[in-house]
């Protein structure tokens, strides 16, 4: 099995040995009955592992061509996962504009259990050359960002941690592994907010980790079974069933989010498109050579001001406003207030994120509907 169509239709879904369930059954069950102390079929309590959630990890591990997976009750309990693998005293070199609740997880949470912790623009390769440290453990990066849809270079900045002996995390969330396999590129974890494109329907929170290191693989494994952020079953159950879809979704999002992108670049109230598939994006060029598609977000800056921007995301129709991204419906939202309030302003302004910006997840309505909606909002 090589496609990652089929693998996303099959890993995982054997027929179950009972009944013969093509689709198999959701194991709800806590805990599994043993025959003698310490004799089971392979699960003995759901925190440690349980059928449903190992059937959707071993899809996951495909998809991204990973040797191990883990799945976690929510993107963010994913990665602080990966954090606690360190110790007091490490230090964590990570993009400057990573998703606000990273940040905040890592600035308010884990900088207080002396984990370090800098923030630098990681698309600037002298940039990183001269953050990093003797005891930096991770680069963490995501690509493309969000909301300003910057790329980062996963070959160049892989082979420059595994130089130092450094572990390249990547937050795959935006691009999902139809797009973009960074764990070929070299990097040593993938994380994921499942809540997203994975999962698909908007309806679950959910999270994953992803390697090749063996040894990283048992830290997170162990953190996984010892502090608990586990996946339940019924949404294990209906992330794999999410997944099923990924790659067609993806690839209708891809061609909508395209066009919607060159409506906006060519409408007289819009000042600006940020969107990697455009030929008018500054890194357009090394976009299209790490992702095999760019995926359905974009983000773009109004001519106007906070009023203005305000007017737009309250007269969308079928875009609704709302946080999250990655489901089939198509969302509108303003990061400055939205998502991305928990960075502080004075950040917020250099990195671009103006009253003017707004973001867009385009989902996989007709792309006529939905230029229709938003060529009304803009009058
Ligand atoms: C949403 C998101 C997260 C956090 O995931 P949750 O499932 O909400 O905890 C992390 N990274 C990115 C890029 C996201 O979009």
């Amino acid at each position: 099995m090589k496609g990652i169509s089929t693998k996303a239709v099959h890993v995982g879904q054997d027929p179950d040995p009972s009944f013969g369930d093509v689709i198999p059954p959701i194991h709800l069950s806590s805990t599994f009955a043993q025959s003698a102390p310490g004799e089971h079929r392979g699960f003995d309590y759901s925190r440690a592992g349980n059928p449903t959630r190992a059937r959707y990890e071993a899809c996951l591990a495909a998809l991204e061509n990973g040797d191990h997976a883990f799945a976690f009750a929510s993107g963010l309990a994913a990665s602080d996962a990966v954090i606690r693998t360190l110790q007091p005293g490490d230090h964590v070199l990570c993009s400057y504009d990573v998703y606000g609740g990273t940040f905040r997880l890592f600035e308010r949470i884990l900088k207080n259990q002396n984990i370090e912790f800098s923030f630098t623009d990681l698309t600037d390769f002298a940039a990183l050359e001269h953050a990093v440290q003797s005891n930096t453990r991770f680069i963490w990066i995501e690509t493309p960002t969000n909301p300003l849809l910057k790329i980062v270079d996963i070959r160049t900045t892989a082979e420059f941690a595994k130089s130092r002996s450094i572990k390249l995390a990547v937050d795959n969330t935006f691009a999902t592994p139809v797009f973009q396999r960074p764990l070929e590129l070299g990097a040593a974890v993938v994380i994921h907010s499942v809540t997203k494109y994975l999962n698909g329907h908007s309806d679950i929170i959910g999270g994953a980790v992803i390697c090749n290191d063996a040894e990283l693989a048992e830290q997170v494994g162990f953190i996984q079974f010892a502090a608990g952020a586990v996946q339940a079953p019924f949404d294990c159950y209906l992330a794999h069933r999410g997944i099923k879809t990924l790659a067609v979704r993806m690839q209708c999002h891809q061609a909508s989010a395209l066009q919607i992108a060159e409506f906006l670049e060519g409408h007289a109230k819009v000042e600006t498109v940020l969107y990697p598939g455009l030929p008018s994006h500054p890194q357009h060029e090394l976009a299209s050579a790490q992702m095999d598609g760019y995926s359905g977000m974009l983000s773009f800056y109004l001519k106007g001001d906070l009023d203005d921007a305000t007017q737009v995301l309250k007269d969308t129709r079928l875009f609704s406003l709302a946080e999250s991204l990655g489901g089939v419906e198509s969302l509108i939202e303003h990061p400055a207030i939205m998502t991305h309030a928990s960075l502080p302003a004075e950040v917020r302004e250099s990195l671009g994120i103006a009253d003017s910006l707004i973001r867009l997840s385009v989902g996989i309505e007709d792309v006529d509907d939905l230029i229709e909606d938003l060529d009304r909002a803009l009058g």
